[in-house]
Formats: C-alpha cells, structure tokens, sequence
C-alpha cells in the first residue's frame, strides 16, 4: 500500500503547523516545530512571493491529507461521498476522515498517533462490533463499538496510550471505557468540535474548480 515516506517533522514545517504525526513527542519541546518553525530545505527561511489562491488551496487540502495519512485518489473518493450526502461538504468531508477506523483508534486513545493506529489496525488487533477489522480505511458509523483483542490488552503499546489519554483525554463526542477495553462514537463531530486549524471550504474552492 502506498503511504507517505517524507519524514514526519519535515510536513509539519512545511505546513507551518504542528500535524501531531508522532504521538507523544508532539507535545514536547523535541517537536521540530517549537525548535524550527520555518519551512524545511535550504530555502526554508526565506519569506518568498504571496502565494497564489490556487498555492493556498493545494497547501490546505495537502495538510490535511497529511493530518489523516491519505494520499490523493482516495482523498478524491471521499470528498465524492460527501458532495453526495446531505449537509456542507467541507464538514462532511472532514467527519468523514475522523471515522476511518484508524483514526478512531487513535481518537479513542489506544495509539499515540494516526500512524501508530493504522498499523495496529492493519495487524489486527481491534475488533468492530465484535468482529475481526484490519482495514484502516474502513468507515465507522454512530454507535459502532471498537475493542481491543484480548490478546493486545497487556502490551506496552496500550499502556503507553492509555498514559497518553490520561494526559490528553478524549473528544467529548467518543466514549471510551478503558476497563473494557473499547471505545464507542457517541455522536458524529460537530464542526466546531473539530478543533485542528483547518479550512475546509478552501478544498471545497480547489476541487470545484
Ligand atoms: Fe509535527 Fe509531531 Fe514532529 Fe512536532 S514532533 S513537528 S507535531 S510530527
């Protein structure tokens, strides 16, 4: 499967933001953004031209490609699902990227990042309503129960990120039980509970054009 191989600090300096791309470091001051908030390269520093709309679109819709580690085509497949549905695009697009599988996992605070979830996922160590799940793109709907395998529930990944939730919680529209070892989506996220700087809208301009 195709995945982005740049390294991860790199594209959040690029994008001038942090992406929160490797876990507990992110809230740390190793985090390359407070030690080097400028762009990677050796042009890096230099404050350049104004960039153009179209230069600001692409950068929006490649940051948050970034945030959730989808690459184009299937970027491209999800905001066709939701031109289709009922409501505002951008929103609908960006609810849609929080219920992938992985990224639940990771919301719901059995991994440290994105990254990590998407390979606990893909190795199988979650369940969906019961059932076998190693697919990180898979779409999660309201109510539908993730859990940990009885088999992963004493390994020093979970302990790590059960410290991580400790420190950082949880989205108030996920609940977690962690005795049980599984989460739930109470509730799709209302825009304003999406909380990462994000304009949606700008994608919205770049796809329509
Ligand atoms: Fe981005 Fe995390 Fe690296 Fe900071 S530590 S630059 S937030 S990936």
């Amino acid at each position: 499967m195709a995945k982005y191989t740049q390294a991860s600090c790199r594209l959040c300096r690029r994008d001038g933001m942090k992406l929160f791309l490797k876990g507990e470091r992110c809230y740390t001051d190793k985090c390359a953004i407070e030690r080097r908030a400028y762009g990677p390269g050796q042009h890096g520093q230099r404050s350049g031209r104004k960039p153009t709309e179209y230069a600001v679109q692409l950068r929006e819709k490649q940051k948050v490609k970034r945030i959730y580690g989808v690459l184009e085509r299937q970027f491209r497949r999800y905001f066709g699902m939701a031109e289709r549905m009922k409501g505002i695009t951008g929103e609908n697009l960006l609810q849609l990227l929080e219920r992938r599988f992985d990224n639940m996992v990771y919301r719901m605070g059995f991994a440290t990042s994105r990254m990590e979830a998407r390979h606990l996922v893909r190795h199988g160590h979650f369940m969906v309503n019961g059932k076998k799940n190693n697919i990180p793109s898979y779409v999660l709907k309201q109510g539908d129960v993730v859990q940990v395998k009885e088999k992963a529930r004493k390994s020093v990944w979970l302990k790590e990120a059960y410290e991580s939730i400790d420190r950082h919680g949880v989205p108030e529209w996920v609940q977690v039980n962690k005795d049980k070892f599984e989460g739930v989506i109470a509730q799709y996220p209302a825009r304003d509970q999406l909380t990462m700087p994000v304009n949606e809208q700008l994608i919205v301009e770049l796809y329509s054009k």
